[in-house]
């Protein structure tokens, strides 16, 4: 059966023994969107998704993160919960808080810490394996609702999900024929931003790859802030987004309809210039 086929089975046999899978996806087709125009092709959607609530405001510090049970680790994940091998050392699992269709979670069988170096690889035979999908990574003080296991995630592809570079934020678009070439490129820009960023165990991005017209594209977003100002204000002045990858190329999750009702596109200017890091 094709890789594809038997995540289809999986949505099927998920939804039908898992009641809470099953009306979050029922809930995601319903979801409220906006979209946002610059002209030229330049847009972005703001997506109202009360679902996130606690992945948005979640708490990445190491104290909250040791005291609370890791969601990714077989041990606490709900019993109704399956999943598909894949790489001998991952297991593929439907995400129960939907922001695209057809949301993966791809966790490591190891809880180690959420570090991308050297697993770009594995990123890129995901991509190939799954070709009507983008596949994500989030680092650890870029959006990942578990910095302390290594995780990635997929959804199916849209445009927006796969704008490269443009004029709200910075994006590096590396493309090639060959996964190796990739995975070189890659590591040349991992230890530029490296250079840039000495005192963080892991440079700030999140990462986008897919495969399109049998050639592999790895989209970098470099960061330099986790979260922008307007998520620490209080009271009106408060916007809870807290950027990852989906985000970063254009699709921007609220969780509270105020936020989703009051945002404008000065303050999602503004929101992108404080968490991108320019690249020149
Ligand atoms: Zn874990």
């Amino acid at each position: 059966m094709h890789f594809q086929q038997k995540i289809d089975q999986l949505f099927t046999e998920q939804q039908r023994d898992w009641k809470q899978l099953r009306s979050s996806i029922k809930q995601f087709d319903q979801i409220k969107v906006k979209e946002f125009n610059w002209g030229n092709e330049l847009k972005v959607d703001v997506q109202f998704n009360p679902s996130r609530i606690e992945s948005l405001s979640a708490k990445v510090d190491k104290s909250s993160i040791e005291e609370r049970p890791c969601f990714l680790c077989e041990k606490n994940r709900p019993t109704v919960q399956s999943g598909i091998p894949f790489l001998d050392k991952y297991i593929i699992l439907l995400n129960p808080f939907p922001i695209l269709r057809n949301h993966l979670t791809i966790a490591l069988h190891s809880h180690v810490p959420q570090r991308i170096r050297r697993k770009t690889g594995d990123m890129l035979t995901l991509a190939e394996l799954l070709p009507e999908y983008i596949i994500f990574y989030n680092g650890p003080k870029c959006g990942a609702s578990a910095p302390d296991h290594f995780h990635l995630q997929a959804g199916l592809k849209s445009p927006i999900l796969m704008a490269g570079e443009n004029e709200l934020r910075s994006c590096l678009v590396i493309e090639s024929t060959s996964k190796q070439e990739v995975e070189e490129r890659f590591e040349d820009v991992y230890q530029y931003l490296q250079s840039r960023q000495p005192d963080e165990e892991e440079p700030l991005f999140n990462l986008i790859t897919f495969v399109e017209n049998n050639r592999y594209l790895l989209h970098i977003f470099p960061r330099k802030a986790h979260r922008p100002r307007q998520f620490y204000e209080e009271g009106k002045r408060q916007l809870l987004i807290s950027p990852g990858a989906i985000d970063m190329a254009g699709l921007i999750i609220t969780a509270r309809e105020e936020d989703f009702n009051k945002i404008r596109k000065e303050e999602i200017e503004d929101i992108y210039s404080q968490v991108s890091m320019t690249i020149i």
